[in-house]
């Protein structure tokens, strides 16, 4: 979907499609230059907002990328990670002695990603790094090393690029702010 199908729902485009497939590619020389092409990561998608990332990224690298997908949900108010997190849907892959990439659409606080991390290193993963299309500021606040971010974006909250507001604007191919009257209604 084209931003030009939704009128007037968002305030403004903050990364665009073009700019989003560039700095994938860059990405993916980086990925490809820190791991072997005999032994690559295992790639994990957290469900559902990295759907779009994971699919442009395994695309985009010139070794096999296996995929793997977790969903998560974290307790606590909605709008705010709690740093609780539930797995709804655990890995189907042994990850013992295997590298591990995970793939994310956002980092916000930080808070689900530092505690995914550590949870997959404790099954014995030999490293787990963390690959992100977007990181806000407030990510700082957390101890997370993200070793590939995508783009750092101001605190305003987006849709687009598989990310969601209630479900919606998931298919979005930029990634946008929101316009304020969208969540009044
Ligand atoms: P945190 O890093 O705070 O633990 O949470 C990250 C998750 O919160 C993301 O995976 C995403 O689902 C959601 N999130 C954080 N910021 C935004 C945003 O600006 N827009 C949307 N749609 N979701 C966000
Ligand atoms: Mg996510
Ligand atoms: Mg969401």
């Amino acid at each position: 979907m084209d931003a030009n199908s939704l009128g007037d729902d968002l305030a403004r485009i903050l990364v665009t499609e073009a700019e989003l497939k560039t700095r994938l590619a860059e990405l993916a020389r980086a990925i490809e230059a820190d791991y072997s092409a005999d032994e690559p990561p295992l790639l994990v998608g957290v469900l559902k907002g990295a759907v779009m990332v994971m699919a442009d990224l395994a695309r985009e690298l010139r070794f096999h990328a296996e995929m793997d997908w977790m969903a998560v949900s974290s307790y606590g108010a909605s709008t705010k990670s709690s740093g609780v997190v539930r797995i709804l849907k655990d890995l189907d892959t042994e990850i013992a002695g295997r590298d591990v990439l995970i793939v994310e659409d956002i980092i916000d606080s930080g808070l689900t990603l530092s505690w995914l991390q550590e949870n997959l290193a404790s099954r014995g993963a030999r490293s787990v790094r963390i690959c992100t299309m977007l990181r806000k500021p407030d990510a700082a606040k957390v101890e997370v090393d993200v070793a590939y971010v995508g783009f750092d974006i101001p605190t305003d909250f987006v849709v687009g690029y598989g990310l969601d507001y209630a479900e919606r604007y998931r298919n979005l191919r930029d990634v946008a702010v929101l316009a304020e009257h969208v969540y009044a209604e």
